[in-house]
């Protein structure tokens, strides 16, 4: 077992890391989390360097890198600014979706686009009855003649107010089969007739990540719209979750070394009772604590990005260790910002130190992606299938 990582990977990392300390300045953060805008500009810069998808070819935009060096990328980015970090990678959000699934012609209309930083994406699944449980939809797509309607609202989806277009999972007649085998993919620009964005403004955190409500009235469409197979696309949204995990424990990561980093120097330079207060063991060991859920959630979260890339891993495997990434990095992540505030006593409660932006940005990443609740159940369900032994 080595746990080196590869020189390659160590590049990425720097070179993510460079960018964000050249770029994300902390007043810019804070007008965005303010005012809940995008960085468009920033977007485009850091697809200029290939750092949006570093997993993705270079052919299509990407990096032409994988899976762990993509982690690696949302980890730096979130340690130097978490409302920055977050919204430019997920600029890109359903990318992988396309990737995976998409034709030749899919994947040069809309793939090098918005890997180039020319166009923002989104990927939609939930609907206001169906969060967790995306088995049965109410967004329906009907075949008629050699055309598809889709009729639908889909809810919270990140980037819907801003994007150009976007990938909606629908579902199909069932006849009294179960639903989930018979959803169908499509990919959809936010221009076509019958497509209306609603912005969901007020959120708590990540708020230069705009949010909103798409509806679909007699949406027509056409076999070449389709992405993937129609029926699978319950099944490819599984697989793309597999993903989308790996790079929300990263950024929690991320968030959490930035926390980590901010309180570790507070200690060390704040005096009281005439000693640094790291002297005290109450706050040393937080401290101590901290750098455990940290280095825990890193193993956790490498294991799952390198099974992804490993072709030898079944996807049950792949499954199992990418929720256990999620669901371990983000509660982490949530302890560990929360014991930073703590370590910066009152002064933490406020703007200035920053800490405050932390916890309310790391707060969803608790629920999107699949809630630490529904990790477990997939944890659990893997190990109740037998085919995973600990
Ligand atoms: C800021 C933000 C951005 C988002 N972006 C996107 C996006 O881009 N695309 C997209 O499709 N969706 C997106 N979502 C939606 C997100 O994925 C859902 O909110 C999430 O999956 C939970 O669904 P829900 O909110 O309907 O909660 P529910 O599913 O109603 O869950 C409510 C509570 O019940 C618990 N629960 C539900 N079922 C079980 C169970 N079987 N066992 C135990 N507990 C259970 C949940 O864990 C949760 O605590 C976003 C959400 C937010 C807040």
């Amino acid at each position: 077992m080595d746990f080196s990582l590869d020189p390659m990977v160590e590049l990425v990392r720097k070179v993510a890391r460079d960018f964000a300390e050249t770029y994300f300045e902390e007043g810019l953060a804070r007008k965005i989390d303010e005012k809940e805008e995008f960085p468009f500009d920033l977007f485009k810069k850091a697809a200029n360097l290939r750092l949006v998808r570093p997993s993705i070819p270079v052919e299509y935009g990407g990096g032409g890198f994988n899976m762990l060096a993509e982690a690696i990328v949302h980890e730096e980015f979130n340690r130097v600014d978490s409302t920055l970090g977050q919204a430019i990678l997920s600029g890109a959000f359903g990318s992988k979706l396309i990737y995976l699934f998409g034709t030749e012609k899919q994947k040069s209309k809309y793939l090098r686009k918005t890997l180039n930083g020319d166009a923002v994406m989104y990927a939609a699944f939930t609907e206001p009855d169906h969060g967790s449980d995306i088995t049965r939809l109410s967004t329906k797509a009907f075949r008629v003649g050699e055309k598809w309607i889709i009729n639908g609202v889909k809810t919270f989806i990140t980037n819907a107010p801003i994007a150009d277009f976007g990938v909606v999972l629908c579902q199909m007649e069932y006849n009294g089969d179960k639903p989930h085998r018979h959803q169908i993919m499509f990919i959809v620009d936010n221009d076509h007739q019958g497509v209306k964005v609603n912005p969901m403004k007020g959120k708590l955190g990540q708020r230069a990540s705009p949010v909103g409500e798409i509806i679909f009235d007699q949406v027509e469409l056409s076999d070449e719209d389709i992405l993937g197979m129609a029926g699978r696309g319950f099944y490819q949204a599984l697989e793309f979750f597999n993903y989308g995990r790996v790079r929300a424990a990263s950024n929690a990561i991320g968030m959490a070394l930035n926390a980590f980093d901010h309180a570790f120097k507070y200690a060390s330079e704040r005096i009281q009772f005439d000693k640094t207060i790291i002297e005290y063991q109450a706050v040393s060991h937080k401290l101590a604590l901290m750098a455990q859920l940290i280095e825990a959630s890193k193993l956790l979260t490498y294991r799952a990005a390198w099974s992804l890339d490993n072709k030898k891993i079944d996807k049950e495997l792949k499954t199992f260790y990418s929720a256990i990434a999620k669901r371990y990095a983000t509660e982490s992540a949530w302890k560990v910002i929360d014991m930073a505030l703590q370590i910066h006593g009152g002064y933490g409660y406020f703007k200035d130190m920053n800490i405050e932006r932390l916890l309310r940005d790391s707060r969803v990443l608790r629920i999107y992606e699949g809630t630490s609740e529904i990790m477990n159940e997939i944890i659990v369900g893997e190990l109740k299938r037998g085919d995973i032994k600990l």
